[in-house]
């Protein structure tokens, strides 16, 4: 069983239990000939081999019936989408390069230390269609968006990979857990895929699997402001913000989504972001662009932008592509710009730039792999 994934269009696919919803696991079920009224239980107890267990085989399901065990062994799949490639930082942050189908390829990041104890980043597109300046990714065109399934493979090739699934004789205690916390901060606008990144998001919080709670998981937009209230209506999730400039002039040329939301409309819908308060902070994102946004004017108009929101500010340095517009900003600037937050009362992080060896770091996704895959071919072609 090769690359299959539950939302092949093609009808005669066969059903792959992971990534599914409940309900399409009751529905494929019934689909390979079990009675109806015993589908939603024969779900419950799939769902927790599948998203508890990460089970890659029926075989070993010893609450299933045996005869159901090899019908679906035969009618269904529990496969995950390809690994192109992988890579292991110095600093231990590890990216993967994962074939969702043919020429839909993304990739993911894990990064330890970051979170209550490491944090996946997860690709929500492949491409983009935004054009921000200062992204690599950014840069490229949209290829498609992934479905919930392909969101949740990430999380489940991430926990393949980490040795993270508990067995009947090792269980998972919360306090050994490596992979505590989700960020929608890959590739890709996660609120212009929001019906799938949302289901994505049920799927890997449902405490009977992956059980990784809403609150541990952050989605990130570059401010597409009518949907910001509704991810938090549909998913609980916490919101991150990517700003990068506080006036409308600069925002344009730097996110020109800006242009369609300015900043009075995306603030709006940010103070409209449902359960905010000090315990349930938005992040806003900010990358230190040398001579563009770093002033310490800039970082006083923050502070005055973000009056009255629970806010706390991870200041990103710039991580540099080739051909890219801009230089990140000196370290005392980055420094001084963070000392003015701090003394408005902020939380302000400079993230240190992680995996920028293996290419992993903010906005270096995709691109690069692209480009050192085209010249690994030219080297083999020599
Ligand atoms: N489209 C969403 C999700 C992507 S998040 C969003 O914009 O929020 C990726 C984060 O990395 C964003 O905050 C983005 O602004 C930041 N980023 C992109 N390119 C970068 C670069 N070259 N250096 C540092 N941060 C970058």
């Amino acid at each position: 069983m090769a690359t299959l994934i539950a939302s092949d269009p093609s009808p005669t696919a066969t059903p792959n239990f992971a990534g599914m919803t409940r309900q399409e696991m009751a529905d494929a079920l019934v689909s390979i000939g079990v009675a109806a009224d015993k589908a939603r239980m024969r779900a419950d107890q799939l769902w927790r081999w599948v998203y508890h267990y990460g089970a890659r085989d029926f075989a070993p399901m010893s609450n299933i019936a045996k005869d159901l065990r090899a019908r679906l062994g035969q009618a269904a799949a529990l496969t995950r989408p390809d690994i192109v490639d992988r890579q292991i930082s110095r600093d231990g942050t590890r990216k993967w390069l994962v074939r969702f189908a043919p020429g839909v390829e993304g990739e993911m990041v894990f990064i330890p230390g970051v979170g209550r104890a490491g944090a996946l980043c997860v690709s929500s597109q492949v491409g983009c269609t935004l054009n921000c300046t200062f992204c690599h990714t950014g840069t490229q065109k949209l290829v498609r968006n992934l479905t919930a399934a392909e969101i949740v493979a990430q999380v489940m090739i991430a926990r393949d990979d980490l040795n993270e699934w508990p067995t009947l004789e090792r269980p998972l205690n919360d306090g050994d857990r490596v992979l505590t916390n989700i960020v929608f901060m890959g590739m890709g606008e996660p609120l212009y895929n929001l019906d799938e990144v949302a289901k994505a998001i049920d799927i890997i919080s449902d405490g009977d699997g992956i059980a990784i709670s809403r609150r541990r998981i952050t989605v990130s937009t570059a401010g597409v402001a009518p949907r910001i209230p509704e991810l938090g209506d549909r998913t609980g999730a916490m919101l991150a913000i990517s700003l990068h400039a506080t006036n409308d002039a600069l925002r344009n040329e730097l996110v020109p989504l800006n242009k369609k939301y300015p900043l009075e409309a995306l603030f709006a819908a940010i103070r409209a972001y449902p359960g905010l308060s000090n315990a349930k902070r938005v992040t806003f994102e900010y990358v230190m662009l040398k001579g563009v946004n770093d002033t310490l004017a800039e970082a006083k108009a923050l502070v005055r932008l973000l009056a009255g929101v629970p806010a706390k500010i991870n200041l990103i340095p710039f991580n540099p592509w080739p051909g890219s517009p801009y230089e990140c900003s000196d370290w005392e600037t980055i420094e001084a710009f963070a000392a003015v937050l701090n003394k408005a009362g902020y939380a302000s992080p400079i993230r240190t730039p992680r995996g920028r060896d293996i290419l992993a770091a903010c906005g270096q996704l995709r691109s690069e792999s692209v480009k050192i895959r085209a010249s690994a071919r030219a080297l083999a072609a020599e």
